[in-house]
């Protein structure tokens, strides 16, 4: 059996078996199992005296074992049930010198170092089974609302975005790769005869898709090789990128928040005993902070209050109102100054909006065209582009969106404006040739959103095998 289905039953002395990992052995009678399917320890209490005593010494922290037993009310304090062990079978042994992740606290650093066994302890179990129930909250929201979910390339072979920002993809031998007569590599010669890379986004793809099933998202791996060494972001993550056609932004806005609003409440009701582990976690670790930087809100209440208040809605030159009159900035506290209309905004500027002035998650749209992608709708001041970002507490940019440019002479426009090559382009620009309409969608980090979720700090806690600048291990 399952532990976490045991927990649900009824202790009446009968016979059960479970198998897991030994988090504790203690006073060689009291074994605390975990099998991950829960975040409790059934207790299995075994008769030293009737047990053989070489299989007892294979059993200590980490060890793999089958137990059986008599499933009864628990004598003892601390558990409601537990079992008295009749029969003991041990898998695999962990021997206590060297095995790493004892029953005491380790740090999180700690634990990035044995990312292949970090799973094993209380933390980390409660941060991936809210991963996972997040991730089936998400198809399960856009199932439930008729979007297609489709799968976009890995390998892309258009670099019209994110440029510079790319890993290459190539089977060239690189000690000596075929050049050309001016000596640059020939990438012609390549696996796929071009130059290829991991994708940044599924979005430009995801738009042909919306263009004939109307509602669709992705959710796959995205690669960025930006050398951004900071808490909230990797390497390779996730993104769930919905796109739907005759949405415009104000649509795209609401569907957004109605998303993040529904696996929120998702995880609330499917990962509750977790999210009041990880919440506890989160109040000792701010314990251990100077007030200031302690949160107002708990884990539990933080996630209640995104899920009952509405999204505060500010168009940039509004933002930029607020920021340039600002305490920071007046006192030269912001890194960046905000002194005029079109600055980009930089987290410190997003961290304040959020958490100091509105107190509450905020969407930032209608930003200047100069600091946006191609692909964003113009406005009719011709300044500004039907863009948006849902900036979140604690975490700044969780989802950045827009409407998209449909108009064909616009959008050749922008493109030849940002020095990109239209003909790199072309079958995105048959979208507007063919059956154009207007259409609109978003990205949002899938971590980003289990950052939140679980009250973590730093984004290489909360996906099992984190990829960072010098760091690609296990
Ligand atoms: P940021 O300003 O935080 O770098 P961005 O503007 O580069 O974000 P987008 O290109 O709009 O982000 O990507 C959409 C979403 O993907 C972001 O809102 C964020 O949630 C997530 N995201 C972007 N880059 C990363 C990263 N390196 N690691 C994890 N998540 C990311
Ligand atoms: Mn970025």
């Amino acid at each position: 059996m399952k532990i976490k289905s045991l927990f649900k039953i009824p202790a009446t002395g009968q016979e059960v078996t479970v198998r897991g990992w030994v988090r504790t052995f203690r006073a060689n009678r009291f074994i605390a199992l975990n099998d991950g399917s829960t975040l409790g320890n059934i207790q299995c209490v075994v008769d030293f005296e009737s047990m053989d005593e070489e299989l007892l010494k294979k059993i200590s922290t980490g060890a793999a074992i089958k137990v059986t037993g008599n499933y009864v009310e628990s004598q003892g304090k601390g558990q409601a049930a537990e079992i008295q062990v009749t029969e003991l079978y041990v898998y695999g042994e962990a021997d206590p010198e060297s095995y790493p992740i004892q029953p005491k606290k380790h740090s999180l650093e700690f634990l990035r170092e044995k990312a292949h066994l970090r799973v094993r302890t209380a933390t980390f179990s409660a941060v991936m089974r809210v991963r996972s129930a997040l991730a089936f909250g998400v198809h399960k929201f856009f199932r439930e609302e008729g979007f297609q979910y489709v799968n976009t390339p890995i390998v892309t072979g258009s670099d019209a975005e994110g440029a510079g920002e790319m890993f290459r993809v190539s089977s060239l031998d690189t000690k000596n790769p075929p050049l050309k007569e001016d000596g640059s590599v020939d990438f012609s010669q390549d696996f796929f005869g071009k130059e290829t890379h991991l994708t940044v986004s599924g979005q430009l793809e995801a738009e042909t898709y919306a263009m004939g099933l109307g509602e669709v998202y992705t959710f796959g791996p995205t690669f960025r090789a930006e050398n951004s060494n900071t808490t909230r972001h990797l390497a390779e993550f996730w993104m769930i990128e919905p796109e739907m056609a005759f949405f415009d932004l104000d649509d795209n806005m609401d569907l957004a928040e109605k998303f993040i609003k529904s696996v929120l409440t998702y995880i609330l009701k499917e990962c509750e005993e977790d999210l009041i582990f990880l919440d506890n976690r989160l109040t000792q670790e701010d314990k251990t902070k100077p007030q200031a930087e302690r949160s107002e809100l708990s884990l539990l209440e933080k996630i209640k209050f995104v899920v009952e208040n509405d999204f505060k809605r500010v168009s940039y030159t509004e933002a930029i109102e607020i920021l340039k009159n600002s305490k920071p900035n007046k006192k030269k506290k912001f890194k960046f100054h905000i002194d005029e209309w079109g600055a980009d905004l930089q987290s410190e500027h997003e961290r304040f909006l959020v958490e100091k002035h509105f107190k509450c998650p905020v969407i930032l749209y209608d930003y200047p065209a100069t600091i946006k992608a191609f692909y964003m709708r113009m406005n009719e001041d011709q300044k500004t582009v039907r863009a948006m970002d849902i900036l979140f507490p604690g975490i700044g940019e969780i989802v950045g969106g827009s409407q998209r440019e449909e108009r064909l002479d616009i959008l050749k426009e922008r493109i030849k404006a940002m020095g990109i090559d239209e003909e790199e382009l072309w079958w995105y620009l048959d979208l507007r040739r063919f059956g154009s309409a207007p259409h609109s969608g978003f990205g949002l980090g899938f971590e980003r959103l289990v950052l939140f979720a679980t009250g973590m700090s730093n984004i290489r806690d909360v996906i099992p095998f984190p990829r960072t600048p010098q760091n690609a291990a296990f």
